[in-house]
């Protein structure tokens, strides 16, 4: 498709307010045309329908199922849009004294309130940007805690299972990381586990449930063997939405947690827009959480800026507010009920669709998982590969599974449905699933040459890294 500039003819032009003056002159005067600069003269209808054209290139959760496991792109609910557009949130200047943003300082506080009551832990703070950050402030708080107790601690623990970002954040604040094996089964192994956690242990950072879609029998076992020696206990609690309402992270025995309140409470996410990973921790560790923090006070909601033991700022003002807006309008549209359902619905959901899935893909672990399961290629016919099975599932009108994630499985399919899907949805995607193994037995090729019906087919991807091509040369 051309780039509208390509589209672009002088003296074309949209809308415009006709001048009061009689003149006789060419509308379009000569120097308007040609003059260096490179403006686009295009009509309105061009601009409309370039653009109707683009957005119809692409595909979202608005478009259809997004099954990408451990990023919950459930669909996001038009309210909470409506709400973080309202001009008294919008129009508010970070720099407004307290007295005149006591709305939006009620809304922080009132959330931390919700995820405490959600999580069980004590308060959270909104300052991190994204999951990632979270992980990073998390990691940092557990740094000062051991300053403070005069403790010299250089190890972080974290399971072969988890996503990137938890070594990333781990070696960023100058901790060492050391991995922990998983049993046959998908939990951690706690044998093996127990032999690690020594006094230079200062935590174990784990997904909860964990990024197999499995809820560790283990939990209460994994919190004692940590405690016992010291050490903290760390939730990743980007899996969060599979526990909604039904367990308390804090009850698991974890100290801290981020939340990715762009998966769990629906904020949309994936193109790398504003996130928010905000920080969940134990009373224990309250004190050394970023500033500011929204208190209430006798004479209203107030900032705390002078903590002694904070880790200090780690953003401007105070974090995403506006992805924060959007969790506190979901929240309040599901009510405690309606956050459960949510939860609960997630995990019967992935449930169902594994049971449609499982006679026909190869289920390396098989138990009852939670919000996500993972299959592989395993049993694919003719050499299909996992790549292949999500180039060709585009053209049955899906977005891909994550693949290849996480690494302890070969070929990972990695599948969540997420409670926005109904029951049609689900089994029309189980429907192309198997459409595409009976094509793998019969017309492999088909498979392996896929998407056909996508604005952009297959890639070579690695002429793609090897030689991207970044600039339109007009
Ligand atoms: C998404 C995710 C993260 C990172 O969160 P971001 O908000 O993308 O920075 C960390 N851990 C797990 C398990 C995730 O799924």
């Amino acid at each position: 498709m051309p780039v509208i500039f390509e589209k672009s003819r002088c003296g074309r032009s949209a809308y415009a307010v006709p001048s009061w003056e009689l003149a006789d002159t060419d509308p379009i005067p000569a120097a308007m045309c040609n003059d260096g600069v490179d403006l686009l003269e295009v009509g309105e209808v061009d601009i409309v329908r370039h653009y109707t054209a683009l957005s119809r290139m692409n595909f979202g959760v608005d478009t259809g199922m997004y099954p990408l496991g451990s990023c919950t792109m459930k669909y996001n609910p038009k309210i909470n849009e409506r709400v973080a557009a309202l001009p008294g949130f919008t129009s508010l200047h970070p720099l407004s004294s307290p007295a005149l943003s006591q709305g939006s300082l009620e809304v922080l506080y009132d959330l931390s309130e919700y995820l405490a009551a959600i999580t069980g832990m004590r308060r959270f703070s909104f300052a991190p940007a994204a999951g990632a950050h979270g992980e990073l402030a998390g990691v940092m708080v557990i740094k000062k805690y051991f300053e403070k107790k005069g403790e010299n601690r250089g190890v972080i623990l974290i399971p072969d299972s988890a996503h990137g970002t938890n070594p990333a954040s781990v070696a960023m604040c100058g901790f060492q990381v050391r991995e922990v094996p998983s049993t046959a089964e998908g939990d951690v192994d706690l044998h093996k586990l127990a032999a690690m956690v020594d006094d230079n242990v200062a935590a174990m950072m784990l997904t909860s449930p964990n990024t197999l879609g499995l809820f560790d029998r283990n939990i209460v076992e994994i919190a004692r063997v940590l405690h016992d020696r010291g050490a903290l206990f760390y939730c990743d609690g980007a899996n969060l939405n599979a526990v909604l309402g039904v367990a308390k992270v804090r009850a698991m025995g974890f100290d801290l947690m981020h939340i990715n309140l762009h998966k769990t409470f629906s904020t949309p996410h994936g193109g790398g827009g504003p996130g928010s990973g905000p920080l969940g921790v134990s009373d224990e560790l309250e004190p050394f959480l970023p500033v500011p923090v929204v208190l209430k006070g006798k004479d209203g909601f107030y900032l705390d800026q002078n903590r002694l033991d904070s880790i200090g700022r780690i953003h401007s003002f105070y974090g995403n507010f506006l992805v924060a807006l959007r969790a506190y309008a979901y929240i309040r549209m599901l009510g405690p009920e309606g956050i459960r359902d949510a939860g609960n619905t997630a995990v019967l959901n992935a449930n169902y669709l594994l049971s449609l899935l499982r006679k026909e893909y190869n289920l390396p672990i098989d138990r009852i998982c939670k919000h996500e399961f993972v299959l592989n290629d395993k049993d694919m016919p003719n050499g299909v590969t996992t790549n292949d099975i999500a180039k060709r599932i585009l053209d049955f009108g899906f977005h891909a599974p994550t693949v290849y994630f996480p690494l302890l499985v070969p070929g990972a399919i990695m599948i969540e449905p997420t409670e926005t899907e109904n029951r049609e949805t689900l089994e029309s995607f189980a429907a192309a699933m198997i459409a595409i193994k009976r094509e793998a037995e019969s017309d492999p090729e088909i498979v392996k040459s896929a998407p056909h019906s996508t604005p952009v087919r297959k890639v070579d991807a690695v002429l793609a890294a090897r030689k991207p091509v970044l600039k339109w040369e007009g």
